[in-house]
């Protein structure tokens, strides 16, 4: 077998028994990279020089026979997350030539158990999108097919993973940006508890929404990545101080008995017939390996979008106002400083970015607040509150991720609302805090993957990390990889 497919664990053991060296693992990865990055398109930046650097030492650790759980693991980095010293540049021009003084705590921490940063991976400028067609540089590409998006934000990360050009990656997700392009890729994403993981240094675009979390090859990757993320950071003061469970322990746990909620609101006209069928062939998995389903209504659903829209775009508005030419980043030039100002944001910003700053501006101003903004947290409140009631009768929900498998290139980006509607299964879990993980559970008539939602109840990425893994188990579909 080529090196760059063995996934977390299978090199961990490898390495760990000496039969493989972390330089020939990093090799294998990076003529992965030569063959086909120019297909795919995943990285904005490759940091090979450090790569090998980090992989001598990794190696030196695992020769003393103590290595860590990352040690020698070659790992891709959504490029809003701060590397020191390394380009990070949110896939916008007016970060195009931002180098970090400090590094994530994220990266920092995986830095401390042995990991290898082999690049940047590209997304829709700062996070705003669902295919990295918003991308300021360029768009990434599904492995599984080349004409098609490989959904976003974090299109690049679950690409490089789908398509072995790491062993995994880590993605943040806003409204969906972590599970919709692992559901389209193939691949698993985590998006874990809001405060579960640090968000210093991840660059911000909605805070109350955003969360870092993994896209892996299976579900046992992503437990062992979260074991080394998770936890209380003194630097962000929305981390949780709770104390962190080792997240590979429930793996193998049997699942009889656990209540799975299947949300009536969440199979709905619109939704693509053999998505919908490979959920419900999923459901009746779950069901044979002794878990419950039972029907609930998740009410509000149909506010979902409409209100993630009105407070993410709010929050983006104050958050991207740092951007101004003067402290960092991008400057263009201008015969005042006023002029100056304008013509940074109009020349760096993309036009997504630009419509969201307008829309957050204009719902946050003084005669509008009340009608939209007020008006969105109070819906809010409501999307939270039927979660809790939900979880009240079952364990976990378990929906779609996505209404559609993979679409064309270009086939949304003339109308935005379209390629709004593809988060339609996922933004609930942001506004509601919860963690929800994607898992493939089929594939379409031409070969696309189809990914299963489950969705858990606060500080509880344990039970959906069980499930999966149960599901996961019991079926092949996280084997299959890309013909590319
Ligand atoms: N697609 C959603 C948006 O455009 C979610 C993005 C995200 O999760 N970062 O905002």
């Amino acid at each position: 077998m080529e090196l760059y497919k063995l996934n977390i664990s299978e090199a961990r053991e490898l390495l760990d028994r000496k039969e493989l060296k972390a330089s020939d693992l990093l090799d294998s990865i990076y003529k992965r990279i030569d063959d086909i990055e120019d297909k795919v398109k995943a990285f904005v930046t490759l940091t090979k020089e450090k790569a090998y650097q980090m992989a001598e030492v990794s190696q030196r650790i695992i020769d003393t026979g103590k290595s860590f759980p990352l040690s020698g693991i070659p790992m891709a980095i959504k490029d809003n997350m701060c590397t020191k010293g390394i380009l990070t540049t949110c896939s916008s021009k007016i970060l195009a030539n931002f180098i970090p003084p400090y590094e994530s705590t994220v990266t920092s921490r995986l830095g401390d158990k042995g990991y290898i940063l082999l690049g940047k991976t590209n997304l829709d400028e700062f996070a705003m999108g669902s295919s990295t067609e918003n991308s300021g540089f360029f768009t990434t590409k599904n492995p599984w097919d080349l004409e098609r998006i490989p959904g976003g934000s974090s299109g690049g990360s679950a690409a490089a993973v789908a398509a072995g050009e790491c062993i995994a990656a880590l993605g943040s997700d806003t409204g969906g940006s972590i599970r919709q392009p692992a559901s389209l890729c193939g691949v698993v994403g985590l998006k874990p508890t809001y405060g579960r993981v640090s968000r210093y240094g991840l660059v911000a675009f909605a805070s109350s929404l955003d969360q870092i979390g993994t896209i892996t090859k299976n579900v046992k990757d992503s437990a062992i990545l979260m074991n080394v993320i998770s936890g209380n950071d003194p630097l962000d003061s929305t981390s949780a101080p709770l104390p962190v469970p080792d997240f590979t322990k429930v793996l193998g746990h049997e699942i009889k008995g656990i209540k799975i909620g299947i949300p009536k609101e969440y199979f709905i006209e619109g939704m693509d017939k053999e998505v919908e069928l490979s959920v419900k062939d999923a459901i009746k998995k779950l069901e044979s390996l002794g878990a419950v389903p039972v029907e609930i209504s998740l009410p509000h659903t149909e506010y979902a979008v409409a209100t993630y829209y009105v407070l993410a775009t709010s929050e983006a508005s104050s958050n991207l106002a740092r951007y101004d030419g003067v402290k960092y980043g991008f400057r263009a030039e201008g015969k005042d400083l006023m002029d100056m100002y304008m013509n940074t944001r109009a020349q760096g910003f993309g036009v997504e970015v630009k419509r969201r700053i307008m829309l957050g501006t204009f719902t946050l101003s003084s005669g509008y607040y009340d009608a939209y903004y007020k008006k969105a947290q109070q819906v809010r409140t409501l999307i939270k509150r039927d979660f809790d009631e939900a979880f009240k009768t079952v364990d976990v929900i378990v929906t779609p991720t996505s209404p559609t498998a993979a679409f064309k290139i270009g086939e949304k980006t003339e109308d935005p609302l379209q390629m709004y509607l593809s988060d339609i299964f996922t933004i609930s879990v942001n506004l509601a805090g919860v963690p929800g993980i994607s898992i493939p559970c089929g594939f379409t008539s031409n070969n696309l993957p189809i990914g299963l939602q489950l969705i858990g109840k606060h500080f509880d990425e344990e039970t959906i990390l069980k499930v999966s893994y149960a599901y996961e188990q019991s079926t092949e579909w996280h084997k299959r990889r890309p013909g590319i």
